[in-house]
């Protein structure tokens, strides 16, 4: 059998292999010849160690927020283990007892929504919710061709050429073009960098005011959807107002258009809530899921919908092909779907939605303490979710420059602490902000050595 025991691998062997074939994911292809790749060999909690044997507080949950119940999670693999040796694969259209144990799970959290369709990744979960409002609305709305999705600028979407139209972050889409027509962008919500140079409460609220611009300008006859994250991640951990998503849901009623949260980062914890519009007035139609739903132990997601979404296949279906003509070979994968299902026990039996809100207020309260600091511009989040963005002149909200945020980073990481970072490289709709998102088992003691170490980090550059 296969031996993946870490300590039977020589580290100086394994960077030459690594170089030579494996080609990684976000590496700026100059710097992985010259440099050596980092390769993480085991984790426990929110510790991880390389092939060499050091040790990082892992403040990013695997990079992209997705280990949620934090590493080592025998219960997770013993689950899977158990679930593979007795059923481990049939095509999506047959059911199978951790499917249907999950999807019951999932809508027990939700209240309002009715079915689950389980796929692979966030971009495909979102794919899945693009179909169904192209062809659930040209079924509802014969004659019509309701079919354009909206989306908000700095929002992310998926890296599959359909989410990438959706997605409102320029440096992710350059050179990727020609996008898919039927996305059009509206404006984001995010009060530091207010679109409208308008400064809450005194601003009527117009970035979500903005959308029922959009969708008079394109025709609401031809808007089908809005995809929105809850809480913007990747876009700089930005949590609207109060009032955006009752008067968001009110616009889209308005004109029969469909409201998509995209949780796939938001979701399972969190921000300290199952999902992250339970924060929210609202009752989206549609909602995707993944990362955090088997905190990335296996590769699964969801899209969920209300019962009316679901119907809409049921009208005129009179011909054989009349169903949402749609398969996601490896949706069905059981031990997917179990590792899903632990990971949501092991989220319940430890409290750890309660943990993320309690943790997440000592978090947010001490990164607050770094606004002293001459290039710390706002500190926001929800959750064991948050961002600090950095500026070069707190006045003018110049954005720190490249340089100095590339140092920032680098200098954390030598404190033996790994965050995340927004990347405005080449455009400057992102602007810099350092993001968090620990596993939701983290504790004051751990919160202490991320928030020091970034302290160390951003005097050094404050100088
Ligand atoms: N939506 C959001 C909000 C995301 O942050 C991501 C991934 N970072 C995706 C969708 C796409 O997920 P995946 O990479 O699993 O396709």
């Amino acid at each position: 059998m296969v031996n993946l025991d870490p300590k039977n691998f020589n580290a100086d062997e394994m960077i030459k292999m690594d170089k030579d074939h494996f080609w990684h994911h976000l590496t700026q292809h100059k710097v992985f010849e010259s440099k050596d790749p980092m390769i993480i060999t085991e984790g426990d909690g929110l510790i991880i160690k390389d092939i060499r044997g050091k040790e990082y507080v892992d403040a990013t949950s695997g990079g992209v927020w997705c280990v949620n119940v934090g590493y080592g999670r025998e219960s997770i693999a013993k689950v899977v283990y158990e679930q593979l040796k007795t059923m481990a694969y049939y095509a999506g259209s047959a059911g199978n007892i951790p499917a249907i144990l999950l999807a019951d799970k999932i809508i027990s959290k939700m209240p309002g929504m009715s079915k689950v369709y389980f796929s692979n990744s966030g971009s495909e979960a979102n794919e899945k919710a693009f179909k169904m409002v192209r062809q659930g609305n040209r079924k509802k709305y014969p004659g019509k061709d309701k079919t354009k999705i909206l989306y908000r600028d700095r929002d992310y979407h998926g890296t599959t050429i359909a989410a990438l139209s959706a997605t409102g972050q320029e440096q992710r889409r350059e050179d990727y073009g020609p996008f898919v027509p039927g996305f059009e962008k509206v404006p984001h919500a995010c009060c530091y960098r207010c679109p409208f140079g308008k400064e809450y409460p005194g601003c009527d609220i117009d970035c979500a005011k903005a959308l029922e611009d959009v969708i008079l300008k394109e025709g609401p006859d031809t808007v089908g959807a809005y995809i929105v994250e809850p809480i913007t991640a990747g876009g700089g951990i930005i949590m609207p107002v109060p009032e955006y998503y009752p008067m968001v849901q009110k616009i889209c009623q308005k004109y029969d258009v469909l409201l998509i949260m995209d949780e796939v980062v938001n979701g399972f914890g969190r921000t300290g809530k199952w999902f992250g519009y339970q924060h929210f007035d609202v009752d989206p139609d549609m909602v995707t899921m993944a990362k955090g739903m088997a905190s990335a132990y296996a590769a699964l997601s969801a899209t969920v919908t209300k019962q009316g979404v679901f119907d809409t296949f049921l009208e005129n279906a009179d011909k054989p092909m009349d169903f949402f003509r749609d398969i996601s070979t490896y949706g069905g994968c059981t031990g997917s779907l179990a590792a899903g299902l632990e990971n949501v026990h092991i989220m319940e039996e430890e409290n750890l939605l309660e943990n993320s809100t309690k943790m997440g207020e000592y978090l947010i309260g001490r990164l607050n303490e770094l606004a002293d600091l001459p290039i710390v511009g706002q500190v926001r989040g929800k959750g064991l979710f948050a961002g600090v963005e950095l500026v070069a002149d707190k006045a003018t909200k110049e954005p720190l420059d490249e340089a100095r945020m590339g140092k920032v980073m680098a200098d954390v990481t030598a404190e033996g602490v790994l965050i995340g970072r927004t990347n405005r490289s080449f455009h400057n709709n992102l602007n810099n902000t350092l993001t968090f998102a620990p596993a939701l088992v983290a504790d004051e003691a751990i919160l202490d050595r991320i928030v020091d170490a970034v302290r160390v980090a951003l005097e050094k550059a404050s100088k």
